[in-house]
């Protein structure tokens, strides 16, 4: 990964959480909210991806505990942001072998201390500059990774709009699927996020809500914003 520097680990203060069901947008929003801040962004779904992607590249079944502790354990090591971009992790395949891989508290403790360290001490924006904060997606980073932090958001909207989104996402990339079977798999992963026992999808006590059902990308970043200028009084001086 890109060095971090050491020099200017910064405090709880300067990192949002937002975690939230698939497809509801967390991401998008979380990367817009990066630019407009100057903050680094990481996707944590991603690392939880690629160690799933391993696993079916490997060709072992998602009930090898052992496997994907070994493989979140070499990603832990040598992770690069350049990782991340690899589209392969973004199939709907890898996605249900994630919730399944990512449910073993053995896989959980090896990405913890990255996603910590990385908050903490981020790495430099792609212009080089230093980072103001850190901005994190993902399920369980308010709630676990993360619980210091001053704001937190909890993204969702109706399953059914949630996999209409998804739908016409893959039907504009010319991906073969029904709604129907999108609608399945979404509801099939969110169960099994919401309900393991190690790390659950849920919002933590403290954070904010945001039901996107009915809102732009737009509306949500100026909620989104608003809430970042009323609560973070640091934020306000970009
Ligand atoms: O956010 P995304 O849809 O890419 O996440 C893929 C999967 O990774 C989720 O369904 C979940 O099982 C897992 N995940 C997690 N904890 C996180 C982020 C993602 O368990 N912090």
């Amino acid at each position: 990964m890109t060095k971090p520097s050491s020099a200017s680990a910064l405090s709880a203060s300067q990192i949002i959480t937002v975690d939230g069901t698939a497809a509801s947008g967390k991401g998008t929003l979380a990367r817009r909210l990066a630019q407009e801040l100057g903050f680094a962004y990481l996707d944590t779904g991603a690392l939880y991806r690629l160690v799933a992607l391993r696993m079916i590249q490997e060709n072992h079944p998602a009930s090898d505990e052992q496997a994907a502790a070994g493989f979140a354990r070499d990603l832990a090591r040598s992770f690069t942001l350049e990782d991340m971009e690899n589209p392969a992790i973004r199939t709907d395949e890898v996605g249900q072998m994630t919730s399944k891989t990512s449910l073993y508290p053995s896989v959980r403790s090896e990405i913890i201390d990255l996603q910590r360290n990385y908050a903490k001490n981020p790495p430099p924006l792609p212009t080089g500059a230093p980072a103001r904060g850190a901005i994190l997606d993902g399920r369980d980073i308010g709630t676990v990774v993360c619980p210091g932090a001053p704001l937190k958001l909890f993204v969702t909207a109706k399953t059914e709009i949630r996999a209409e989104r998804r739908h016409k996402e893959l039907q504009s990339k010319g991906i073969p699927a029904t709604y129907e079977a999108v609608l399945a798999e979404m509801r099939e992963r969110d169960a099994r996020d919401a309900g393991r026992e190690t790390s659950p999808m849920k919002p933590a006590a403290d954070a904010v809500i945001l039901d996107t059902s009915q809102m732009t990308i737009q509306q949500v970043l100026e909620t989104a914003m608003a809430l970042v200028k009323s609560r973070t009084g640091f934020l306000a001086t970009h």
